[in-house]
């Protein structure tokens, strides 16, 4: 389908103002001369229906939760449920202002009070913060407690160890914290290797980086042993809980071992994710780094929630005001809608899930981790690679039939890799669907590359120049006259 852009006409109005009732204004008097348009802006002219169909087929170029499958690994891109949006509606939530009076907004500290206190428990630690707003800022708001916590006992440590599967986030917000970022290879198995981490860990290492289950799906078995390792150097343990679908509820990166952790409600909790949007990156730590942790804390005091903000040793404030409140509470209906059974059985389908699609999937494809999987699992495009199809290809051939990509040539260390996270809000049949769908196009792939190669053929743009798209985006109305320099 063409989508037409210019579709202006001189004089159409799809809107009708009522006459001003304010006084004229000059504006000569009030702005300087340069920055008075002197020509009117080239607005586009168009009909409210007009208006109506032009956003809304860009919307339905768009793919969405909403609208398929989205099996992105370690973004866990899941179902947001609408009671979600209902409660953040609700007046009382949605219009109070952040410079109202404590006491005039004690249900919404009640919500961010209870929030931590799940959190907390959810991530076996014991404070938690809800003021970063993704969770790279959870990740850097984490690390600069760790870095606090080890100034004040006097000692230098100035490396944080970040195994060479980890999100690319890690190592990024280790140096913007100050921290040199040291790579710890994983061994044959993908898991950390504790003999070799042994000759990283030392009298400089602040922090070891870990998601368990790590980024290729796989539990880290000897995380007990790693935990002590660290520890007994001093140093320690950050938990990238971003995606903490395969936990709820079966254990706590506290019981593992873990001092800090961060998650992020944009994920495992069903709060919108993508775009850029508001997102919420808590983080939790354990008693002896609570001095540390970032003010205003939100507290209780007998029957009133109170905002603390004395703490002379704290890191001060990553956000303003109390973080991403729609969000924090969509988070909350969320975690209090399904129970601790709920989450518990969310950990189980997501796994379920995960581990149905890699079996129905790994005789087509190569497999290089066999064992059972977590909440997802990775795949290589290896053998496709010999027949000259790429794993980007088999990802753009995704597009005719629907369905969102998996997340591609992530992790590094896995050849052509494929990272699958179907999440356990999905169906059997969505399941069984898209591994038809992949199976189809592993055999275009031996058969008749050239349906995959030319791929995709049903989406309204084919292949873009991604690094121009996101360097140079075109993000204002601009009437296109001659075609637009590339
Ligand atoms: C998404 C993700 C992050 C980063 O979270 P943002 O909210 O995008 O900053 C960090 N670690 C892992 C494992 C992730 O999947």
């Amino acid at each position: 389908m063409d989508l037409i852009f210019e579709i202006s006409k001189p004089g159409r109005v799809g809107i009708d103002l009522p006459e001003s009732d304010v006084d004229e204004v000059h504006v000569e008097d009030k702005f300087p001369s340069h920055l008075i348009r002197n020509t009117p802006a080239e607005l586009p002219e168009v009909s409210e229906l007009q208006l109506v169909r032009h956003y809304t087929a860009l919307s339905n170029q768009n793919h969405g939760i909403d609208n398929g499958f989205y099996p992105l690994g370690s973004c866990t891109m899941k179902y947001n449920p609408k009671i979600n949006e209902d409660v953040a509606r609700l007046e009382g939530f949605s219009r109070v202002h952040p410079y109202q009076p404590e006491e005039t907004v004690q249900g919404v500290l009640q919500i961010l009070y209870e929030l931590q206190e799940d959190l907390a428990a959810i991530a076996g630690m014991d404070a938690v913060t809800l003021q970063p707003s993704a969770g790279a800022q959870g990740e850097w708001t984490g690390l600069m407690i760790a870095k606090a916590y080890h100034a004040q006992k006097g000692e230098k440590r100035t490396k944080v160890l970040v195994p060479d599967s980890a999100h690319g986030t890690n190592p990024a917000s280790a140096s913007v914290a100050g921290f040199e970022t040291i790579t710890v290879p994983s061994n044959e198995q993908g898991l950390v290797d504790v003999a070799e981490l042994k000759k990283y860990v030392g009298k400089d290492t602040a922090a070891l980086m870990l998601t368990n289950p790590n980024t290729l799906g796989l539990f880290e078995k000897e995380i007990v042993e790693i935990a002590e390792v660290v520890h007994e150097a001093g140093g320690l343990l950050y938990y990238d809980g971003a995606n903490a679908n395969a936990i709820l509820g079966k254990t706590t990166p506290g019981q593992m071992g873990f001092d800090i952790v961060h998650f992020n409600l944009h994920k495992t909790f069903t709060t919108p994710h993508g775009g850029g949007g508001p997102g919420a990156g808590p983080v939790g730590v354990k008693q002896a780094l609570i001095p540390f942790m970032p003010v205003p804390r939100v507290e209780r005091k007998k029957q009133q929630y109170v905002l603390n903000n004395e703490a002379p040793s704290s890191i001060g404030r990553v956000k303003g005001y109390y973080g991403n409140v729609g969000i924090l509470i969509r988070a909350y209906t969320y975690i209090r809608t399904m129970g601790a059974e709920g989450l518990l059985q969310v950990s189980e389908s997501a796994v379920l899930h995960a581990n149905y699609l890699q079996k129905r999937l790994a005789p087509y494809f190569v497999s290089p981790y066999k064992q059972f999987c977590k909440h997802e699992f990775v795949l290589s495009g290896s053998e496709q690679k010999k027949l000259g199809v790429r794993t980007l290809d088999m990802a753009k051939r995704l597009l005719d039939f629907g369905y969102h990509p998996p997340t591609i040539y992530f992790p590094l260390n896995v050849e052509e890799c494929m990272m699958i996270e179907p999440t356990e809000t999905e169906s059997k049949e969505t399941l069984d669907a898209f591994a038809d769908v992949m199976i189809q196009i592993a055999k275009e792939a031996a058969e008749d590359p050239s349906i995959v190669l030319d791929a995709p053929h049903s989406t309204i743009i084919g292949r873009l120049n991604e690094t121009q798209a996101a360097r140079k985006p075109i993000l204002r109305y601009k009437k296109i006259r001659e075609p637009v320099e590339s």
